[in-house]
């Protein structure tokens, strides 16, 4: 299976990778966790991406789709899920002729649909646990909320989870992202889902759309 999922930051494309790469044993790849990983390692691409990462804009076209083009040569592409690529028209258009000089089209593009309000919601109070990765909601944890209640790492926040960045966040995805919706609509290959639910609730509805 090869998916994309697509949807504004907060919408759980992060989590959603997470519960298909379980159920269907696919490669997940985050354009943003192998950023975040160069930006600790102090990388020279780290270094060149996180001065746009921590203002909330979107890395360079080139140097993205180098990174994932690599990744998906590695795994040869027979299966995975990307969420957070492609984020711009060229992006999709580098995925499209990637995939096709490999012989291994998108299955689907699952959008995740969700207003604007409960993104930012979400965003606030989002963390990710500093020893597994796996991604919390403060609001929604039961427990206490200050270690992952899965393995009991230290819960941390992005930076680039604070208000103000977050709504620049939004405003990039409306401007570069959003166009992309119309495009993979017109190729017959979006599935739309209403993310408003719990992450189990929504990964039942992607099943239900994939028809798996
Ligand atoms: P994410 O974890 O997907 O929210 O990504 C965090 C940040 O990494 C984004 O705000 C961008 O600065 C950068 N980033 C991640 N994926 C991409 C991409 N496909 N194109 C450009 N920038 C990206």
């Amino acid at each position: 299976m090869r998916l994309v999922l697509l949807g504004a930051p907060g919408s759980g494309k992060g989590t959603q990778a997470d519960l298909l790469k379980a159920r269907y044993g696919c490669i997940h790849i985050s354009t943003g966790d192998i950023l975040r990983r160069h930006l600790k390692d102090k990388t020279e691409l780290g270094i060149r991406a996180g001065g746009f990462m921590s203002k909330g804009e979107l890395v360079p076209d080139d140097l993205v789709v180098e990174m994932v083009k690599e990744k998906l040569r590695e795994d040869s592409a027979d299966s995975f899920v990307a969420d957070g690529f492609p984020r711009t028209l060229p992006q999709a258009e580098a995925l499209e002729n990637v995939l096709k000089e490999l012989d291994r089209p998108l299955d689907a593009v699952v959008f995740l649909q969700i207003e604007e309000e409960l993104l930012i919601r979400r965003l606030i109070h989002r963390r990710t646990c500093r020893r597994c990765g796996k991604i919390w909601n403060v609001l929604t944890m039961t427990g206490g909320t200050e270690v992952c209640p899965e393995c009991g790492g230290e819960l941390d926040q992005r930076g680039d989870d604070a208000e103000s960045i977050i709504r620049n966040r939004i405003d990039v995805y409306r401007g570069q992202t959003e166009p992309l919706i119309e495009w993979y609509a017109k190729k017959g290959i979006l599935r739309s889902i209403d993310a408003v639910n719990s992450p189990e609730e929504t990964f039942k509805e992607i099943q239900v759309v994939l028809g798996r």
